[in-house]
């Protein structure tokens, strides 16, 4: 217990004197373009429900009706008790979504890596994987006995390398990368991705968390944005817990790859499947992103992302590569970066900031996401405390500085 505590101890006091340590805020209500948070109403450039379906009424709707049809939990894992009917008509819809076969839902994005990656790598294949890959994949290639290949970062050369290293040598070759890369805001090149891996008989997987909702016709991601046609990609993860604006995660794919893992994806067999509030709100959720009205959405959440951007760019900052609703604003060092974030709190918005080992050393930075809630004038009043705290740390020059003009 004692060296336990010691080393808990050492943890903290690195977290400290690195200026990285932070704790939870309290939301204090539902979250909107705007949300009390530890007390202070605040714009919320922090959170991934790009769409605003989190407090759909109707989404809302749909959990509370599921809830009192069917019981607030599930019981026990599928494969033993059974899966509800509910469950298997979201599966339907979120494969004609995808215009997959089928499709497999999981506790979150996070298991669904797991379940997927864990399900079909074994020992003597090759799984390679961009450098930037979500936690979840890596975590998800770490529990299987495949060989292991990173390529730089979008690189399709380094890509093209790591598969003709691989020609001949493994029983099967995987590609795997995110769609939409979380702490940069910019997409993989899957319409290459694709050529490689049809040139070089590799299957390939994309996480869509950050797309699926955001690109694509009606959302449909990141293959839909590139005009791929769904036969030309094998595989697509994707949350429900972001633009989808509920709870969960799922694998799209062909029927074979959803028997297999049902029968043999960990998260399926050992973890107790949503309850069914989780399912019929995913349910409407999809409903409302595929009509008329999730359109509109989509278009409100790409002008507000094209006119935020803008703005931050012309007030001098970093914005990286950024081609989504996620937009960095690079900062570098950490300590700047945590005191910047503060900082923007205290003067009304929450944008949180992000530092190793989430994103490189010397990367430190204050991510922002704009959703299709906010309003010109959240999005104008963001911009003017982005200005003022930015001069007042440093991260932008202040004006007699940056100006050309003599005095
Ligand atoms: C957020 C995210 C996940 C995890 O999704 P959850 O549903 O929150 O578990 C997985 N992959 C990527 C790329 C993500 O951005």
């Amino acid at each position: 217990m004692k060296l336990l505590d010691r080393y808990l101890t050492d943890q903290l006091d690195v977290l400290r004197t690195t200026g990285v340590y932070r704790r939870l805020r309290v939301l204090q209500g539902p979250q909107g373009g705007r949300a009390r948070v530890d007390g202070r109403d605040v714009i919320n450039l922090s959170s991934n429900n790009y769409l605003g379906l989190a407090t759909h009424p109707r989404v809302v709707a749909a959990a509370e009706q599921a809830a009192r049809l069917y019981g607030a939990g599930s019981g026990a894992v599928r494969s033993i008790i059974g899966t509800f009917d509910i469950q298997e008509q979201l599966e339907y819809k979120l494969a004609k979504f995808k215009g997959t076969e089928a499709a497999l839902v999981f506790q979150s994005g996070f298991t669904a890596n797991q379940a997927v990656l864990g399900s079909i790598l074994v020992e003597g294949d090759l799984i390679v994987s961009d450098v930037l890959n979500h936690a979840s994949i890596i975590d998800g290639i770490r529990l299987t006995k495949a060989t292991r290949a990173v390529y730089a970062h979008n690189d399709m050369d380094d890509l093209e390398r790591a598969l003709s290293r691989a020609k001949g040598k493994y029983r099967k070759v995987v590609v795997v990368t995110d769609g939409v890369f979380s702490m940069d805001g910019d997409i993989a090149p899957v319409d290459r991705i694709a050529e490689l891996a049809a040139e070089y008989g590799a299957a390939t997987i994309v996480d869509d968390a950050h797309a699926t909702g955001v690109l694509g016709v009606n959302g449909r991601g990141t293959v839909s944005h590139f005009k791929l046609p769904s036969e030309g990609w094998d595989i697509t993860v994707g949350t429900l817990s972001k633009a989808v604006g509920v709870m969960g995660g799922f694998v799209a794919g062909s029927q074979k790859l959803r028997e297999v893992m049902e029968h043999r994806a960990r998260p399926f067999l050992f973890s107790t499947a949503h309850p069914p509030a989780v399912t019929a709100a995913v349910d409407a959720a999809i409903d409302i992103i595929s009509s008329r009205e999730g359109a509109a959405l989509i278009d409100r959440l790409w002008e507000n992302t094209h006119y935020f951007r803008r703005g931050l760019q012309s007030l001098g900052f970093d914005t990286g590569v950024s081609e989504t609703p996620i937009t960095p604003v690079i900062v570098g060092d950490e300590a700047r970066a945590m005191r910047f974030s503060e900082e923007l709190f205290e003067n009304g918005v929450l944008a949180t900031g992000i530092t190793y080992p989430t994103v490189p050393r010397g990367k430190a930075r204050v991510r922002t996401i704009v959703t299709a809630e906010h309003t010109e004038q959240d999005l104008q009043e963001a911009l003017d405390i982005f200005q003022r705290v930015g001069r007042m740390c440093g991260v932008i020059l202040e004006p007699e500085l940056a100006s050309s003009v003599p005095a």
